[in-house]
């Protein structure tokens, strides 16, 4: 064999599971479709001299053991952590601002409702609880959504196990706040369709248990340079701990003997072997166009079929000369520091959510501005800002012919809704760049441009993540491995289904294969060591 591992797919994910794989000993060769590494996390400069992260851009998920291991901060890692953390304004020219200090939120809340202002403390303790319940699950096999709700069982968390599982974003604020105002600015930060999804609350606990121990650490917020700085280290540690990483080399096929993977077929025809491989890109891309069908079950080709990848999302990134003078908030203040976000009340969520679902671009989508330039000089010219907006939602299923189409006139809307509330916000800009679903598709090589890989809902999430026959990290093909969002716990620079990944492969392959679990086996594994701890870092 060539290689002891081959990993198709340098985003985050990919460089993280080289990184473990390679420190484990064994011989590992990562290769991108794309110029450089970072799928999903990268910093392109669409205008001379404007830096923009063209896809993520808060580092607010990322597991510090992992940045630890990787050695993130001494590589040069800085982060800009975000305080206020969001500016909310609304259309009357009231607004809302939260800071880290809940005492500071808890104060702009009152301003809107006494009520919400002396619930605010219990709504964090929910979450609090709910991170303390998914982390646990985090660095492991993931759990059935039995096996999570069980584990609860008898626990002062119960309650919020139950809700985390079976209720949605819309009854939990209800049941918290009494101003739509409140609930508006703190229900959009859950990105998982409607507001009466099941499932938005879990993913919510998974960002909520990784953004927790990020933050202790002063370090959630804008990577300098961009998340393009972020996956540059990864890609050096990675190969410090002596991964080889091959750019521009797309991968054709799994190649697959007597039904075992035997390593991967490029494009240009030639075949490099490997014991296992591992696919950093998306189920969907993974097993309808990198595996050949002869070698998977009928069954389990029609559950990939009927992965559900209906989320998307645009970004646009704008150049611009100046700040935008915000008519709720004028002149200079924190505001300028926060992500903003543009939504009046809960029901423009669904609105957009339902018109998205439909094919159609929301009228008044629900916007997140956010201005690294602020924190970060390096990203733009003295005294210019680099301003990128989060547009949720966006039609996935607009073939790309009419997407071009709409291009002008989407940039065009969304300037406009932003000067709704920043009249100088179409003076301001002076390049616009609209990255859509088809975009983010050719770039980062995501089915549909689906951020998490695939959607973050109840029926696709711990132990069913992306499917029950392929949570785990292992596949139905023996030899193949997924490392990618796609897998539990889901979407987000977080690096832990890379780790995941690396654990698992390194695992199998230090066992007789007599004695490897079934590939198809999926649930919740203690991770026992030959000492007998669990948990323990690669
Ligand atoms: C618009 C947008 C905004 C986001 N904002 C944030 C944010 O602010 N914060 C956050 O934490 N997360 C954010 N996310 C989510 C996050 O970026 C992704 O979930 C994460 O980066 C995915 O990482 P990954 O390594 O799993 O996969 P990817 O980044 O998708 O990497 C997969 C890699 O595989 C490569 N590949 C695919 N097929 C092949 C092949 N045949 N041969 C070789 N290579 C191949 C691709 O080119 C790609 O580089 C955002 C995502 C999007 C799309």
């Amino acid at each position: 064999m060539d290689y002891d591992a081959i990993i198709i797919g340098c985003g985050h994910n990919g460089l993280v599971a080289a990184f473990y794989l390679a420190r484990a000993g064994l011989r590992v060769l990562a290769l991108e479709q794309a110029a450089k590494v970072g799928g999903a996390a990268t910093t392109d400069e669409f205008v001379p001299g404007f830096h923009f992260s063209t896809c993520a851009h808060s580092f607010v998920l990322f597991h510090p053991q992992i940045l630890d291991d990787m050695q993130l901060v001494e590589r040069g890692l800085r982060v800009f952590q975000r305080d206020p953390v969001q500016f909310h304004p609304f259309a009357d020219d009231q607004y809302l601002l939260t800071w880290n200090d809940p005492e500071r939120t808890r104060e702009s809340i009152a301003r809107f409702s006494r009520h919400d202002a002396d619930a605010y403390a219990s709504y964090g303790d929910f979450w609090q609880r709910a991170a303390q319940l998914f982390d646990p699950y985090l660095l492991d096999s993931p759990p059935t959504l039995g096996e999570f709700l069980r584990a609860a069982e008898d626990t002062p968390n119960a309650a919020v196990a139950h809700t985390l599982v079976t209720g949605t974003r819309r009854q939990l604020l209800d049941e918290y706040f009494e101003s739509p105002r409140v609930k508006a600015s703190l229900g959009t930060t859950f990105d998982a369709g409607s507001t009466d999804n099941a499932g938005g609350l879990l993913y919510f606990a998974f960002a909520a248990a990784l953004s927790t121990r990020l933050s202790e650490r002063g370090l959630a917020g804008f990577p300098q340079g961009g998340m393009g700085a972020v996956t540059r280290l990864l890609r050096q540690a990675a190969e410090n701990a002596g991964a080889e990483i091959r750019v521009a080399t797309p991968v054709e096929s799994v190649h697959v003997v007597n039904g075992s993977v035997r390593g991967v077929a490029l494009v240009d025809g030639s075949v490099i072997t490997a014991r296992v491989v591992l696919s950093n890109a998306d189920p969907r891309r993974t097993f309808v166009r990198l595996v050949a069908a002869e070698h998977l079950s009928a069954s389990f080709q029609r559950s990939v079929r009927g992965l559900r990848l209906n989320a998307g999302y645009l970004k646009l990134h704008c150049a611009t000369t100046g700040l935008p003078e915000w008519r709720a908030a004028p002149g200079d203040g924190p505001q300028h520091r926060a992500n903003v976000r543009i939504c009046e009340s809960l029901d423009d969520i669904d609105q957009a959510w339902s018109a998205a679902r439909t094919g159609r671009m929301p009228i008044a989508p629900v916007l997140g501005l956010v201005c690294p330039s602020v924190y970060d000089s390096s990203v733009a010219p003295v005294g210019r800002h680099t301003i990128s907006i989060w547009v949720e939602y966006a039609p996935v299923g607009l073939p790309q012919g009419v997407w071009d189409e709409r291009r002008d006139e989407t940039t065009d809307a969304l300037i406009a809704q932003v000067a709704r509330y920043a009249p100088n916000f179409p003076d301001i800009v002076s390049d616009a760049y609209l990255h859509g679903p088809p975009e983010i598709e050719a770039r980062a090589g995501i089915t549909r441009g689906n951020m998490h890989h695939v959607d973050m809902t109840i029926d696709q999430m711990l132990g069913a993540r992306p499917l029950p026959a392929c949570a785990g990290y292992r596949t139905p093909l023996q030899g193949l491995y997924l490392c990618g969002s796609g897998c539990h716990p889901g979407g987000g620079v977080s690096g832990v289904p890379g780790y995941n990944a690396a654990r698992t492969v390194v695992r199998d392959l230090n066992r007789p294969a007599s004695l490897r679990p079934s590939p198809t086996a999926g649930g919740h594994k203690p991770f026992t060591t030959a000492e007998g701890s669990r948990g323990r870092s690669l």
